[in-house]
Parts: structure tokens; sequence; C-alpha cells
């Protein structure tokens, strides 16, 4: 079979759930560009939600995005400031009601894109980010460590591999050539392990929170990571790597730039708390907010975790009246809904193992703006482990068969968090799918896949498959697994 010279680069509709309704026309309102030395950002503003194929083309360059039942009511090439990769952008009717936009850029790039709800003064919005350079299988692009273009590399990976496989229906017009991708065959599923990233918080001249009898944060929160990094690494399929594993300080960005530089599937900072006086007690897990705190005690508590960097001297990044951090803000805004999800499922699992052994200060995964969970792409979430500041805590956290507990239960929950969502190309996932014995009459969907791809690679309709799986949403999310009727 032939096919194109595409680079299915596709995250084709990122989990946003979508009122049945949103069969109503689309119309694409306007299109906003960021340029940095990460790379460039399209932002799609849309009236209202819009099923997306977004895949790049070469020779020439070029980024695609079709957009299902939308019609253009704006100008698009005035969004074009002559920076970054793009060149120009042209749009077109595309099947009678889908719109298409193509946009020149001038080389290779890889496309990440994710949806939006309304939030923030914006309407919803279809996100694409261009990292440069070409995301070949093997040919890990000059900076490396970036996990975007390493997450996208491993789906391209996945959908080459599938593309001698039985794609039909939404393979875009463009080519004849078949190119050495398309001729691949299909490699054996990467079993990779899902990496973590623990945190133990504060270290060097940032002592955190003391306790009565002289506890210092930074050091019983090295000993619980160290031990959720061994619980971890004793675990089938994960590999977990330390931030810190001594007495040294990093800044809060540099810790999750750490945490890219492993391309970690998931981040974990460990805390102990300090209280207003010695009787509260207990554990509590927070994740991102990106729209204020969930109470005024969770934006108490990012305030003064934050206050770390201060204390570093690197407060740059910090101060809320600079410019360039509200641009900063807005963007890591634009990314952040799908990861909080996903570090609110986990969150929830741990305080949920927690709760067997230890109060809980706070029942449910609480949220704010914390600086050092705020990586657009990597689930996080940040563990008070319990509360320095009451006497009898301060003595928990200091023992060992306590410390063992707090780590086996923040282990315990990231993997039962991984086991119902486990990433595609992931050990868990190929385990996953050996115990579901392959059978033929279901379906997990691929990085690129459309649902109305599958209907027709499957050769049933549209209407059975939507029947067979309760679908009230064509959005799909990568690793769904669906019945086939
Ligand atoms: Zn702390």
């Amino acid at each position: 079979m032939k096919y194109p010279a595409v680079l299915w680069t596709l995250f084709a509709m990122i989990m946003m759930s979508v009122m049945a309704s949103a069969a109503q026309a689309a119309q694409l309102e306007g299109l906003r560009q960021w340029t940095d030395s990460d790379g460039t950002r399209l932002v799609f503003d849309l009236s209202s939600e819009a099923k997306a194929d977004v895949f790049t083309l070469d020779s020439p360059d070029r980024l695609v995005i079709d957009l299902a039942d939308t019609t253009l009511n704006t100008t698009l090439g005035s969004a074009v400031d002559g920076r970054g990769m793009v060149r120009d952008v042209r749009s077109g009717v595309r099947d009678g009601t889908d719109l298409r936009v193509v946009v020149e850029l001038d080389r290779k790039a890889t496309p990440n894109a994710f949806k939006l709800p309304p939030g923030g003064g914006h309407g919803y919005r279809l996100v694409v980010d261009l990292a440069p350079g070409e995301s070949g299988g093997g040919t890990s692009s000059s900076g490396g460590g970036d996990p975007i273009t390493a997450m996208i590399q491993q789906q391209e990976q996945a959908a080459r591999s599938r593309l001698s496989g039985n794609r039909t229906g939404s393979t875009p017009p463009v080519s004849n050539e078949p190119t050495a991708e398309s001729r691949q065959t299909a490699k054996p599923h990467p079993r990779r392990d899902i990496v973590v990233v623990v945190d133990p918080g504060h270290g060097g001249k940032d002592p955190g929170a003391s306790g009565p009898g002289g506890t210092h944060e930074k050091n019983v929160v090295l000993q619980i990571g160290k031990r959720v990094k061994a619980k971890l690494d004793a675990m089938q399929g994960f590999k977990a790597y330390l931030t810190r594993d001594d007495d040294t300080f990093i800044p809060l960005r540099g810790r999750t730039r750490i945490a890219r530089r492993h391309h970690a599937d998931f981040f974990v900072s460990v805390h102990a708390d300090a209280g207003g006086s010695t009787s509260p007690r207990g554990t509590s897990v927070y994740a991102l907010s990106q729209h204020g705190a969930t109470s005024e005690r969770a934006r108490w508590l990012a305030q003064s975790e934050n206050r770390s960097d201060l204390i570093g001297g690197v407060d740059g990044d910090l101060n809320l009246d600079d410019k360039d951090q509200v641009l900063r803000g807005v963007l890591l805004d634009l990314s952040m809904t799908a990861t909080v999800n996903d570090s609110l499922s986990a969150g929830t699992d741990v305080l949920g193992r927690v709760s067997n052994f230890n109060k809980l200060f706070h029942s449910r995964v609480e949220q704010a703006g914390f600086v050092v969970l705020k990586s657009p792409d990597i689930p996080s979430l940040l563990v008070e482990t319990g509360f320095l500041t009451n006497p009898s805590e301060e003595r928990l956290l200091n023992s060992p068969a306590h410390q063992d507990k707090l780590a086996t239960a923040i282990a315990q929950g990231i993997r039962q968090h991984f086991l119902r969502s486990p990433p595609p190309d992931s050990l868990l996932a190929w385990q996953r799918d050996q115990n579901r014995g392959g059978a033929s009459n279901e379906y997990r969907v691929q990085p690129g896949d459309t649902l109305s791809g599958i209907a027709a690679s499957k050769n049933v309709s549209l209407a059975a498959l939507r029947r067979a799986n309760n679908l009230d949403t064509d959005v799909l999310r990568l690793g769904q697994v669906l019945k086939i009727p």
C-alpha cells in the first residue's frame, strides 16, 4: 500500500470532554502566534469546539490543521509576524464543510497540539506548539532533552509502524511518493519504563519548614524522597530519578528542567508542612491550579513554597508584575488542562493510600499555583507529607517506619494511576494488552487515529462504532480501547 509523505504526528483529539451537541458548525475567529527560543506557539481561537486533525507534510515543510465543520471568520495572514518558523498561512474549504489551514514553515518542525475549553477571557482554543527539528526515529534533535519532542518522536514511531497497516479514510491527499517512513515495517513494542522524577523539596541554603524539635524539612523530605525512588525502581515498568540526592539547593524551575531532561512521565515533589500553631497535622496532596487556588490555605502554601526561589536569589521568574512572567503565565495556562487532570487522578490515588495510616489534612487533592508543578506536559503533584510544626507528627516524620509508609503510599498511588492509563509505548500498556489476549473485537487508539478513520478501517459505520462504545463525542484519547461491533 502506498502512503503520502506524511509525518503523522497527530495528537488529534486531546481528551477534552465535549457536549454531544457540539456538532454545530464552529467558526475560526482568530489566530495568535508567539515565538521564543523553544519554538513557536499557534493558538486558533474558535467559536465552539471543533474536531481537529493536525499533522506535518514535507517538501516543502508545512503544518496542516483540518478543522471539521468549521468556517473561517478572520484574516489568518495578519497573525504572521515574520518571527519564528511560520512563513505564511492560508486556508481552504475541504470536503464541503471542513476548514483546512496550511501553515508554511521555514524548516522542519514537530507539532504538539491540544485543545482548551473556554477560560481566561478566551473561548475554545486549539493550541499547536511547534518545536524546531525533524523528529525522525532515532535521530534525536540537537536539544535532546525536550519531553514534548521525545513524546512526539515516540508517537511518530508508533504511527509510522502502523502506516504499513490498515489506515484508511483520513490520510490527506497530498503526494503519491512513498517515503522511507511509510515503507518501514512494524517495530516491536518498546515496552519502556514509565519515568517518575521524585523531587525532595528545598535543600542547601533553603531549609524549608522547621519543627519544634529542630527537624528541617529539607532533611526529612530527602529521606522520604529517596525511599519513594527505591519503591518505584523496585516496581516492574517504572524508573525513578531524584532531583537531588544530597543537601543542595535547586531553584524551582531547575527542578522541572531535571524532569524534562529525564523525559519524565510524572513529577512528584515531596514536602513537609508548617502550621500557624502546633495543632494542625496530616497529609495533603496538591496539584497545579490554572485558575486560582481551591482554598485560602492552598494559596498561602503555594506562596510559601514558591518563596524557595527568593531564598535562592533567582526571583526574576517569580515577580508577577513582570511582563514576561505574565506572558509566560498565559502560555503555561494554555497547556495544562490535560496534565492537571492526570495529576488530580494520581493525587487521589495517593491520598487514598495515605488515609489507611495517616490523618489527611485535606481529604481531596487541593490546587494552587505552585511554580514547581508548572510543567505544561508532565503531570505533577506536590505532597505535603505532614506538619513538622506538630510535635508528634515531627516525631513520626523522622521515623523510618512512617517514612517508609508514606513512600509506599506515594509510589503505589502513582503506579495505580498508570495502571489505569499507561503511556501507549510503556511496558504497562503492553502488559495490559497481552492480558486482553489481543481480542480482535477491540482496538486501542493510536496516535493519529480519528473515530471515522477507525470505523472505515474496521468496516463498520461511524454510528455503530459510537453506539457500541456509548460515545457522545468523537474525541479519542491515546490508548483508549474501543469495542468494534
Ligand atoms: Zn516545602
